[in-house]
């Protein structure tokens, strides 16, 4: 299979971007987000061994990662859709799933990515596996931490983001300003116009 390919619909959509975001406040909740609008469109970012390569430094989880391979990309798209089925429960108040939970702890039981101090600074060099071990440990830290409370779903509809909302008061209503926030309230004023200029009109 060509590792470069993307499926049509998405490379035809010029809405859909396709760099790595990092914005909900944890690389846990940001990997759950790799599959974007869960509602409506799922558009999927790890699509190949070589997005999830890019999503692993990207994150700042690891520094370099030896090459993933097909199988890694359906470990971690399993691993991920467990985390946002966990992430879900613990938002909303709900029981864990246990496959969601055996699916989890197996990930954050293996070997993680592990840091070295070099004279330059600190290097973390990782296979795929351990990268995903540390995804699972960061999640299994979040979903047992203080910023439970402050797990929020984003204001967008179609955006279905969790993000962790550490904003006085806890008013922040996006994932972000550029991804969500402007859009929404683009929209919000295209709508206000258009009923204004519609009011206009009538006699
Ligand atoms: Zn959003």
């Amino acid at each position: 299979m060509a590792t470069h390919s993307c499926q049509p619909v998405t490379c035809q959509n010029g809405d859909v971007n396709l760099d790595h975001v990092f914005v909900c406040g944890s690389p846990a909740l940001d990997f759950a987000a790799t599959l974007r609008a869960r509602r409506t469109a799922r558009f999927e970012m790890l699509a190949t061994p070589d997005r999830l390569d890019a999503w692993y430094v990207e994150s700042g989880i690891v520094d370099a990662v030896s090459p993933s391979r097909e199988i890694d990309v359906e470990q971690a798209t399993t691993l991920r859709e467990a985390l946002y089925q966990l992430v879900t429960a613990r938002r909303l108040g709900d029981d864990y799933d246990k496959g969601a939970l055996a699916v989890l702890n197996s990930a954050a039981r293996k070997p993680p990515a592990v840091p070295q101090l070099t004279p330059s600074g600190r290097w973390t060099a990782a296979t795929p596996e351990e990268a995903l071990s540390t995804v699972a440990r960061l999640a299994v830290e979040l979903l047992s931490g203080p910023d439970v409370p402050l797990l929020k779903e984003c204001g967008n509809p179609e955006c279905t983001r969790v993000y962790i909302d550490r904003s006085r008061g806890t008013r922040r209503q996006w994932c972000g300003m550029d991804s969500c926030g402007n859009k929404i309230k683009a929209a919000a004023y295209r709508a206000r116009k258009r009923t204004t200029h519609t009011a206009g009109k009538r006699p």
